[in-house]
C-alpha cells in the first residue's frame, strides 16, 4: 500500500510536518520505521526502537527483493503529489480503517506517532491496523487490495 506520486506541477508544495508511514525509500526524509516478519496476511511490522535514515547500503541488504517487501519506511507526506490525498485527508488511511480488521488492541511501540498522518487523522484505529500493512503487496488479500485502491472508498 504505497503512496502513488502524480504529476501536478501547479499544486502547492507538500507540507513537511507530517509523515507517511507507508512511504517509498526514495521519498524526502525517508527512514526505516520497522521490519516485516511473516508473509502475506500473517505479515506484521516490528517497529524499530528508533527509526533510522535510509542509505544505499541499507537498501542493498534487501537484494534481491524490493526493500518495501522487507521494511516499512516513513517519509514526508507528499500531500497533493500523492494519489491517495484528497486535498484534506489521506484516503488510504481512511480505507485502512474502514476495510481492514484490527490486529492489535494496544498501540504499537511506534516512535513517529506525534508526526504520523494516519494517526493524526484516524487516531488509534489506524494504529490497530498499521502492523499488517506492507507497502509492496505481493499476494494481497481481497481486503488489502480494496484498501490499497484509491477508488475503493469515496
Ligand atoms: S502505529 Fe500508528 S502512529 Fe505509528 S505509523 Fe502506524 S498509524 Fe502511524
Amino acid at each position: 500500500m504505497k503512496p502513488q506520486t502524480i504529476n501536478q506541477e501547479n499544486k502547492a508544495a507538500p507540507c513537511r510536518s507530517l509523515l507517511c508511514p507507508s512511504a517509498q525509500p526514495e521519498m524526502a526524509g525517508s527512514m526505516v520505521l520497522g521490519v516485516i516478519a511473516g508473509k502475506d496476511s500473517n505479515a506484521r511490522l516490528s517497529y524499530l526502537e528508533q527509526p533510522i535514515p535510509v542509505t544505499d547500503a541499507l537498501l542493498k541488504l534487501a537484494h534481491p527483493v524490493e526493500p518495501t517487501q522487507l521494511l516499512r519506511f516513513a517519509a514526508h507526506c507528499e500531500e497533493n503529489h500523492c494519489i491517495h490525498y484528497n486535498g484534506k485527508d489521506c484516503t488510504l488511511a481512511t480505507r485502512l480503517v474502514q476495510i481492514l480488521p484490527a490486529v492489535t488492541e494496544a498501540l504499537p511501540p511506534c516512535k513517529i506517532r506525534s508526526e504520523c498522518r494516519w494517526f493524526q487523522q484516524e487516531h488509534k484505529a489506524a494504529c490497530m491496523r498499521c502492523p499488517q500493512v506492507i507497502t509492496s503487496l505481493e499476494n494481497p488479500t481481497a481486503e488489502m487490495a480494496r484498501a490499497a485502491l484509491p477508488s475503493a472508498v469515496g
